[in-house]
């Protein structure tokens, strides 16, 4: 068994795919041609939002919002310490200082009623993450981020096709940012990603910047740098995007069976907020002995991963800037970090696989 197959699901499509492959071949326009103009606009179109730009992965999409959006030194940006690095890389990478705020243990998404704390009038955006596909909870950070003019960037690295109260995860912040990562819910055959935005200046603004600060070829108004989605994984992404609802669709289906049959005191399935459309990015529990159970189920050939084992502020990366971070400064996620256990979770995992897992789960737990 495997956490994720990425095989099974090019067999899955496979013609499809090797013809979109050949496409690009057959033309050998490799760098900013019409598959990744069509993505964009068959991106922009599924997140509901006017623009979408394609970049070389998703941590260049939060970097170069950061950059667009004029954040830097003497800046404060908001986000959580439980959430994969880039979240916080890219908010040192673009010069300014990451301030972190304890999860929601029920979510592990930004405990929204301690936002406003960590405000001072050097903040100028709040980076909610939309973990494991699910949500953070929008409309009190909206109006925090209203109420103090603050910048909304969504980190929807994990959240493609997610929906907050009937709207997709990518339209409701200033700008948002997606991985096409293999591992993703929707992923290129390398590294890719995309930002979605409604302001036309940011979005030309930033296609500029990933182009060498270039409109015109062999003319630049600014230093850009280089980061641009090339057409072979553009054409493989469009592709994909057909059928990315059936996909998630399918994500959703296995995680109601697993929380169906992981129905025990010992274990804490995932809880989804009302009127949010989750995606499943991970399917992650929470239980205390977390690291036996996760040895004993690999003694069994069920593997599963950690998401995340170690908050950001306690990192070595983090640790070294000096930011004054310490043990226990955020004792939710120091405490989701020792419990959570992701299960394998794709498309085209089987129903008889999704119950040999929680059997085994549940045997295991019942003698932890
Ligand atoms: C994957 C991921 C990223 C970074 O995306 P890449 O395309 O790998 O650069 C950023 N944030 C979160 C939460 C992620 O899971």
């Amino acid at each position: 068994m495997k956490l994720i197959d990425l095989y099974a699901q090019y067999k899955s499509i496979q013609p499809e795919i090797d013809n979109a492959i050949k496409n690009v071949i057959e033309k050998s326009e490799f760098i900013l041609g019409d598959d990744l103009a069509e993505l964009e606009k068959n991106i922009a179109s599924y997140c509901q939002t006017e623009y979408a730009v394609g970049l070389n992965s998703g941590t260049d999409a939060l970097i170069y919002a950061l950059r667009a959006l004029e954040i830097g030194p003497g800046d404060e940006v908001i986000t959580t310490p439980f959430t994969f690095i880039a979240t916080a890389e890219c908010i040192t990478l673009a010069g300014a200082k990451p301030v972190f705020v304890d999860i929601n243990p029920q979510t592990y998404n930004i405990d929204v009623d301690k936002i406003e704390e960590k405000i001072t009038k050097k903040t100028k955006a709040i980076i909610p993450v939309h973990l494991y596909g699910q949500p953070a909870d929008m409309d009190p950070i909206l109006n925090i981020a209203n109420k103090h003019k603050l910048h909304i960037i969504e980190d929807a690295a994990q959240a493609i096709g997610a929906e907050y109260k009937n709207k997709r995860a990518c339209s409701i912040g200033d700008i948002a940012c997606i991985s096409f990562y293999p591992a993703k819910n929707m992923g290129a055959f390398g590294d890719a990603g995309m930002l979605t935005t409604d302001d036309k200046a940011i979005a030309e603004k930033i296609k500029k910047m990933l182009n060498h600060g270039s409109e015109k070829r062999y003319y630049h108004e600014f230093i850009g740098d280089s980061s641009r989605l090339d057409n072979l994984q553009a054409a493989i992404l469009n592709v994909k995007l057909k059928y990315l609802d059936k996909w998630n669709k399918r994500r959703k289906e296995i995680a109601d069976k697993y929380s169906e049959q992981l129905n025990h005191p010992s274990i804490t399935t995932p809880y989804e907020l009302p009127n949010t459309k989750c995606v499943y990015q991970q399917y992650t529990i929470r239980v205390k002995n977390r690291d036996t159970l996760k040895e004993k189920l690999a003694e069994n050939g069920i593997p599963t991963a950690i998401h995340y084992p170690l908050p950001l502020h306690l990192q070595p990366a983090f640790q070294n800037l000096n930011l004054g971070f310490k043990k226990g400064d955020f004792p939710e996620s120091e405490k989701a970090a020792d419990e959570v256990l992701s299960l394998p979770i794709y498309p085209e995992l089987k129903d008889d696989e999704i119950s040999f897992v929680s059997s085994n789960i549940i045997k295991r737990v019942s003698n932890l």
